[in-house]
């Protein structure tokens, strides 16, 4: 589990400077990997690229330097998958001036409260001031943000495990509801009414600026000015809409925690982007559906409350009929099966199946009565479990 601390800093000469230096190492990296494959066709490996900068001479850390060649290889990395599907695919290119600055562990000293990240021989190290820590980080990350620079202290630490209680809680994350939870015998309900109404006003933010951009001259004195408002007022919604999902997951993760949950199942919805052919609006709304954003959260907050995470195939889960595993289609926000009349909150059913796949109890009856979902609607303080 990472952990992240960041630092504040004012912008500097020399932090510039690095940053350059490091957009200059990056820019290099790029050029020479794809200049040598257009001239000679192959890709030219990370050891190569690695030995021929070290020639050059950076005014960095040689292991800072590396850090610059692994982000590239890593983009390329993720290029050459994507290739296999998507044959229009464009190998990374992006020329940046400027470029983060990683130090690895062994550029990092920690001594009496100050943290000293090493420049390579010769030059000055930066010397930041922080709380006590433990152990040195892993790696520190300098990154530019609107005017500053910041510092991101990375840390690894291991979280044990909780007690196998044996409680697994299945999820299901549908286009309305963000989080639908079952147990076994209770089905909880994160209302999503909030989180879709930021997401409708954000796009008629949105619309309404590019409407008038696009009736003024591109790049024009007006058009820029549009440009920065617009992002300013998107930064600001963006905000509200991180905050929001952050507040329901960790409710749901302390929903869990009291519960004595040990694992958590989530509704694996890979490819759901390719095989959504919808109508044009249904499409918006699944292409900004914040299923990833969410599921991503509760992972790593899962982690840091020792919760294992476990994927598991959706297919059909809100479909089948957790009575008698007739299958059918929902039509309306209710579930009814045609079959033996068996009715539920839509969203309740697909936790439901996904929980019995997991646990074993798939496509045998569900004993008893299941009991109404519970509704958590958002409020400012819904972290707060009361
Ligand atoms: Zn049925």
């Amino acid at each position: 589990m990472y952990t992240t601390t960041t630092i504040k800093h004012h912008r500097t000469e020399f932090l510039d400077s690095l940053a350059c230096e490091s957009g200059r190492c990056y820019s290099k990296t790029v050029s020479l990997v794809r200049k040598t494959h257009a001239k000679k066709g192959f890709w030219l490996s990370k050891n190569d690229v690695q030995k021929y900068l070290r020639h050059r001479g950076y005014a960095l850390h040689s292991q800072s330097i590396q850090a610059c060649v692994d982000s590239y290889f890593n983009a390329l990395d993720s290029y050459f998958q994507v290739r296999r599907f998507n044959p229009d695919a464009k190998p990374p290119k992006r020329t940046p001036k400027h470029f983060k600055v990683r130090w690895k562990s062994t550029a990092i000293r920690y001594k009496n409260g100050k943290l000293i990240l090493s420049n390579g021989r010769g030059r000055a190290p930066i010397v930041l001031e922080i709380e006590e820590i433990e152990t040195k980080p892993r790696y520190v990350e300098m990154y530019f943000r609107r005017g500053c620079y910041y510092f991101a202290i990375v840390d690894k630490k291991d979280v044990p495990r909780k007690k196998e209680t044996g409680i697994a809680v299945a999820v299901d994350m549908g286009e309305i509801h963000p989080i639908v939870s079952h147990d076994g015998a209770k089905t909880i309900i994160y209302n999503g009414r909030f989180i879709r109404s930021i997401i409708q006003y954000r796009n008629k933010v949105n619309a309404r600026f590019q409407e008038k951009m696009d009736r003024c001259e591109k790049r024009s004195k007006r058009w820029y000015k549009l440009l920065k408002a617009k992002r300013k007022t998107l930064d600001k919604i963006n905000a509200q809409l991180k905050d929001a999902e952050h507040k329901i997951t960790t409710r749901f993760i302390s929903d869990c925690e009291k519960a004595k949950t040990d694992t958590i199942v989530i509704g694996d919805l890979k490819g759901i982007r390719d095989r959504a052919k919808f109508s044009k609006k249904s499409n918006q709304k699944i292409h900004q559906w914040a299923f990833s954003r969410i599921a991503q959260k509760i992972c790593y907050k899962a982690e840091m409350a020792g919760i294992c995470v476990i994927f598991e195939s959706e297919a059909y889960t809100s479909q089948t009929c957790p009575k008698c595993a007739n299958r059918k289609k929902p039509t309306n926000r209710n579930y009814t099966c045609t079959h033996c009349g068996f009715k539920y909150h839509r969203d309740g059913v697909g936790a439901i199946n996904l929980w019995s796949k997991v646990s074993g109890y798939l496509f045998y009856p569900v004993v008893g009565e299941l009991a109404a979902p519970l509704g958590v609607k958002f409020h400012w303080h819904l972290s707060r479990s009361g």
